[in-house]
């Protein structure tokens, strides 16, 4: 059926009503009083999103664009950086370091698997020269959520820098910027911020501003130091994507009026839903439930079927998308995203397709296991 679908990938993710409308307002300057007091007002909700005094800049770019603004604006060629991997995005985010010359130290802890901090604490120890440490506070590629303040805590005792990647984390995970000692976060539109694709976020601490403002790295576009120079006027140093500054605003406002407290809970209780209606149904976790994702649950394809196949079928016949695996579980994963505009009924709309989808695959599937399990959840008796 035309236009309905069931959009339940790790982004991009569902627009609410309220954003689109937000975003149908005929484009104005970005050069004006009305759009510098609209910036103002989105960075003071971003800084509660982030739990932050540091300056955030939104910059107009994807997600990588903001992890790219991150390296060039920290990492000079040869500086020592540790990356902390625990999959397709830890690796895409050291390798955007290697471009930049980097000397990587790559601890990568296996796909499914979080960071262990004693491994941290003891590649610090070793490394004491190293200038930045790369981190994935929710990694998309395996529903793993990642322990930030654990790492922030040892990274603060050293000189080097903590850059985080919370793309797909912040605004569905609470993170807290300066008691955890981040030293940049970066995270973009189309998770959790239920916008489209286009605009990217950067927060800079005090003690990243000292080697942002002498990298040696070649960079224009993604200068922090020219963000900075006009943002005491709430201007941007390009043309930023207007349109999706009216997005964003609308989206922190949704997300205010629910409460962030409350938008993390439900984030929590989808999650905890989605895994317990998985496992009624007889199908494995790819992550442990004690650092499993909030933001999305990523699950083993079933024995003898191919997760591909599975999703082909539940996007064919049903509407429902969800993503498949990246990296070392390509073809072998099945990521089905809970984040941003996603409540109760999208995660039973999600079970039910992939209940179906299994019984028509040939899997010994007791139709509604997975439902009830999940309707259990939601009525508080588990
Ligand atoms: C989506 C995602 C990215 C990449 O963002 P793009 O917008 O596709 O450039 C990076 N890191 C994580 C953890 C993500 O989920």
């Amino acid at each position: 059926m035309q236009d309905k679908q069931y959009l339940m990938m790790p982004g991009p993710t569902p627009v609410p009503p309220s954003v689109y409308a937000a975003m149908s307002r005929p484009v104005g300057g970005h050069r004006t009083d009305e759009f510098a007091r609209m910036h103002k007002r989105i960075v003071e909700k971003l800084k509660r999103v982030f739990q932050t005094q540091n300056d955030i800049f939104v910059i107009t770019n994807s997600g990588t664009g903001a992890l790219e603004t991150a390296i060039a604006n920290t990492v000079s060629a040869r500086d020592k950086v540790l990356a902390l991997i625990t999959g397709n995005f830890g690796e895409r985010f050291a390798n955007i370091a290697r471009a930049y010359g980097a000397e990587l130290i790559e601890v990568n802890f296996g796909y499914g698997k979080d960071v262990d901090l004693s491994v941290v604490e003891e590649k610090l120890r070793q490394n004491p020269d190293v200038k930045v440490v790369l981190a994935t506070q929710n990694e998309t590629s395996t529903g793993v959520c990642n322990d930030i303040a654990g790492i922030g805590a040892l990274v603060a005792r050293t000189p080097a820098l903590l850059l985080v990647d919370g793309v797909s984390g912040v605004g569905a995970i609470e993170i807290k910027v300066d008691e955890w000692g981040i030293d940049m976060l970066c995270t973009a539109s189309q998770k959790a911020f239920m916008l489209p694709p286009g605009l990217a976020m950067v927060s800079v601490s005090d003690k990243a501003w000292g080697v942002v403002n002498n990298n040696k790295a070649p960079r224009f576009y993604f200068s922090i130091p020219a963000f900075k120079k006009v943002l005491d006027k709430w201007n941007t140093a390009y043309t930023p994507n207007v349109t999706l500054f009216y997005g964003l605003e609308a989206a922190l406002e949704m997300m205010e009026a629910e409460g962030l407290d409350n938008v993390y809970t439900r984030h929590a209780l989808l999650a905890r839903a989605t895994r317990a209606a998985v496992k009624a149904l007889g199908l494995r976790l790819l992550a442990e439930e004690r650092y499993a994702s909030n933001a999305l649950t990523a699950v083993w394809g079933p024995e003898g079927i191919a997760a591909d196949d599975l999703r082909k079928i539940i996007k064919n016949k049903y509407g429902v998308i969800f993503a498949g695996g990246q990296g070392e579980v390509k073809g072998k994963i099945i990521r089905i995203a809970h984040m941003g505009f996603a409540d109760k009924m999208d995660v039973i709309i999600a079970v039910s397709a992939l209940e179906m989808a299994l019984a028509e695959a040939g899997y010994p599937v007791q139709l509604g296991a997975g439902i009830a399990a999940a309707q259990e959840v939601f009525l508080g008796r588990v």
